[in-house]
């Protein structure tokens, strides 16, 4: 067997020393550079509780913090102000069964309220409520008397109390022509974002920050501008909703043709932000397995509470001002960026279940109808809500 000659033996470890050495500092360099992030990450991982997957306790907080200011008691005058003041919808429940004044701005969002209360309606007490099915909460902190009103999405500006959106079940925005009927149940949509997930591994998802909606909100533009202006980091674009009268409604351009969320999982940075409340795209991105980018943190959904900020997605300024730093730091840590859309991808595949919504429901109407401090006489002028049977049992 042929040797080689000394010389070339010393010339191939020195270059491996230099090798080992450049890379060695280029890390160094690159973590010095992040540091600001890594720490932020590593506290927040080191910090975090996961909560318990039974009986929907890992929402126990927020459902005692809705229900706080109501604690002196709810009486039959108080709930009367938010009839008369028509905040929302009314509802009865009387003998184990659901009784609804006869109007309802918006039927759908009524139905999918409905599927969930009737599910655990033999459950439930004697109570009545009011549940506002429009987008936006009702009860600002100045408003006097203080009014238990039920909304699905709040900011810390309001009193309302959050419950789990018509959504889940029916009612969410029709978007067409992928969602003619509405966004559809959430117990199917997990499905198919958890198959299409599979066929999107990380390793194969494009490495491009990409969003689809419609401009509910303009703190969403500066996305738009920045994709306009450098295509390869960012493919975001307006798509028109039932209000688009221009392009003036699309930032000044055509409408993008409309994307179902399961072809949201090609992308590796998948972009949520507010809309006119809460977005409820929201909860669909973390099942792709992508790294979710949530913009802002002032509108809030019942389960927002749980999720963290650097353990579970990355958070965003409300006017993108940090945005080109972000995209480049998880693009230059892909392993980190990959672990933090993992524990994102868990926690919504564990604790938003269909059972959880509908444990979030019955725990919030049973704590809720104890502060109720007079006995409910059922309105002979409303109609029985009556259970539908479930499509998945006909
Ligand atoms: N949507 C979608 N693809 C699109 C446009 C919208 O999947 O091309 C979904 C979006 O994820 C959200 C819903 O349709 O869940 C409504 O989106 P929009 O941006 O119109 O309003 P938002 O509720 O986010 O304010």
């Amino acid at each position: 067997m042929e040797h080689p000659p000394l010389t070339l033996g010393l010339l191939h470890v020195a270059a491996l020393c230099l090798f080992l050495l450049c890379w060695g500092n280029s890390s160094a360099v690159s973590d010095a550079k992040w540091k600001k992030f890594l720490i932020q990450i590593d506290r927040a991982v080191e910090n975090y509780k996961p909560c318990a997957k039974e009986n929907c306790q890992c929402y126990q907080r927020i459902r005692e913090q809705d229900l706080a200011p109501f604690q002196e008691g709810i009486s039959e005058e108080l709930l009367s102000e938010a009839i008369s003041r028509r905040l929302g919808t009314h509802y009865q429940i009387v003998g184990k069964k659901l009784y609804r004044e006869h109007d309802c701005m918006f039927p759908a969002r009524c139905s999918g309220v409905e599927h969930f209360i009737l599910e655990i309606i033999d459950d439930l007490p004697d109570m009545e409520m009011v549940i506002n099915v429009r987008d936006y909460p009702q009860v600002p902190k100045w408003m006097k008397p203080r009014i238990p009103v039920f909304s699905f999405s709040k900011t810390s500006e309001y009193y309302d109390i959050m419950y789990p959106a018509w959504t889940f079940w029916e009612g969410g925005p029709a978007v067409w022509p992928i969602y003619p009927t509405g966004l559809g149940r959430w117990d199917l949509m997990r499905e198919n974002l958890i198959s299409s997930a599979e066929k999107w591994p990380w390793k194969k998802k494009i490495s491009k920050a990409y969003f689809r909606g419609s401009r509910t909100s303009s703190e969403r533009d500066p996305l738009i501008l920045l994709s306009r202006e450098n295509p390869d980091l960012v493919d975001a674009e307006y798509t028109k909703n039932q209000a688009w009268k221009s392009e003036k409604d699309t930032l000044g351009k055509p409408p993008a043709k409309e994307v179902p969320l399961v072809d949201h999982c090609k992308y590796k940075y998948l972009f949520n932000f507010r809309g006119v409340a809460a977005s409820f795209r929201l909860k669909h991105l973390f099942l792709c397995g992508s790294l979710v980018f949530h913009v802002g943190e002032d509108w809030q959904e019942f389960f927002y509470t749980q999720l963290k900020p650097w353990v579970h997605y990355i958070p965003v300024k409300s006017d993108l001002s940090d945005v080109r730093e972000l995209l480049e730091f998880v693009k230059e840590n892909d392993d980190i960026a990959q672990d933090i859309s993992e524990r994102g991808r868990q926690f919504i595949m564990e604790h938003l279940q269909m059972k959880d919504i509908s444990c979030y429901w019955q725990r919030l109407l049973t704590e809720y109808s104890k502060a109720l401090i007079y006995k409910v006489k059922r309105k002979s002028s409303y109609n029985e809500i009556s259970p539908r049977r479930l499509k998945t049992e006909l």
